[in-house]
């Protein structure tokens, strides 16, 4: 791979973010003059867990959940992995079943997948062509050995936000659990843990412009002794999850959940659908995943169904503009997405499609650069 020395456009921010300048300002105190073990019983020590306990604080009124109700891990897969091994064996052998859907993100599945090896059963919903769950399958899918139901919230590939509240209903009705994974959509959209009934709620940071190698899991306080640890050891985060913490990412994990509102989702909102426009005037070009309302303010992923995604991808990083085919975690294996062929595309709308995903720093004219050269390169591509 060539790099020349231009200026990068990144437009990959479902896979990560950069971490933003007043995040980074607030993490750095906590790796030299604030260094302390949050479990040391002394000033420095003490100093580093009131940041933690701070932090917790901040995490949990997010989501409209209980400092103690927050539960500090490694991030996104760990958290996930957490939620549903640590729920299925709090209640297995005498319940033994699953509810995911079949356009969970790669921890959620190969977790599922694991689980089954060692006697759980799992049911994958499917999906409708925008990716939308439907309730009713929930509903009757859920039967006496059912323990959890976990459900993707904000989509990482296609952006489609996911009805928690109306699921979240029935799981209380049938008294199962729910869990969520809302790496994509925190901060991004509307998350209550009481107005969606959610037992478990998977979050992370460096999908926010916080760190890498931190995140969350929000557990409903009556199954914090229930769920079953992953991480045993010296008993940290109230016994469930030993480790010492991770002071700096946890600091800027909290600066980080405040980062973005009202005006900044507007302003990726707007953004998304002047590109999302534009590139539906190109011939032969389909958006994939759900509409304006209930897609992601930062999600564009389109099918040129004539192309290759990567094709235009590897044209586009030449031209110094990170984009995504498939999902980020499966896109060196060169699958094609799991969840592209969930919501029923073809193998060549799902090889022909590219994700494009903005921050709250995107420009309009890093987009309007982006879309000359998209449509420099399909010409281009389409002449071949
Ligand atoms: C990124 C992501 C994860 C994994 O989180 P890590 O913190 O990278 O482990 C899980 N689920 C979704 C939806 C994600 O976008």
């Amino acid at each position: 791979m060539i790099f020349w020395k231009k200026k990068q456009i990144y437009l990959d921010n479902a896979a990560t973010t950069s971490v933003d300048e007043n995040v980074l300002n607030a993490m750095l105190p906590y790796f030299n003059k604030k260094f302390g073990n949050a479990s040391s019983s002394h000033y420095i020590g003490e100093e580093a867990r009131r940041a933690v306990e701070e932090s917790r604080e901040i995490i949990a009124k997010s989501i409209n959940g209980k400092y103690k109700e927050i539960i500090l891990t490694s991030g996104g897969t760990e958290s996930n992995n957490f939620a549903i091994k640590g729920m299925f064996f709090s209640s297995y052998p005498k319940k033994n079943h699953i509810i995911t859907t079949k356009i969970e993100h790669d921890c959620v599945l190969n977790a599922c997948k694991w689980l089954e090896k060692q006697g759980a059963k799992v049911t994958y919903l499917n999906v409708d062509k925008e990716g939308f769950v439907n309730p009713e399958d929930v509903k009757n899918a859920i039967t006496s050995k059912t323990i959890l139901v976990s459900i993707i919230h904000g989509h990482n590939e296609f952006g489609t936000i996911q009805d928690l509240e109306e699921i979240g209903k029935i799981c209380k009705e049938k008294k199962v659990y729910f869990h969520t994974d809302a790496c994509q959509s925190f901060t991004k959209t509307k998350l209550d843990v009481n107005k969606m009934n959610l037992d478990l709620v998977t979050l992370n940071a460096h999908k926010i412009h916080g760190p890498k190698g931190v995140g969350a899991l929000y557990i409903k306080e009556e199954l914090k002794n229930k769920i079953t640890p992953l991480l045993n050891g010296g008993g940290h985060e109230f016994n469930i999850r030993s480790g010492t913490e991770n002071v700096p990412g946890i600091v800027g994990f909290a600066k980080a959940s405040k980062l973005i509102g009202k005006k900044e989702i507007s302003y990726m909102s707007e953004l998304r659908d002047y590109m999302i426009e534009e590139l539906l005037k190109i011939n032969n070009v389909t958006l994939n995943g759900s509409k304006k309302e209930k897609r992601l303010c930062n999600n564009v992923n389109v099918s040129f169904n004539d192309i290759e995604g990567e094709m235009i991808g590897s044209y586009l990083n030449a031209k110094g503009i990170s984009t995504s085919t498939g999902s980020a975690c499966s896109s060196k294996s060169k699958d094609p997405s799991h969840s592209l062929i969930a919501i029923g595309l073809d193998l060549k709308s799902v090889i022909g499609s590219i994700r494009i995903t903005l921050s709250k720093d995107t420009t309009k004219e890093e987009i309007d650069f982006t879309l000359e050269e998209i449509k420099k390169t399909v010409e281009k591509l389409r002449k071949k």
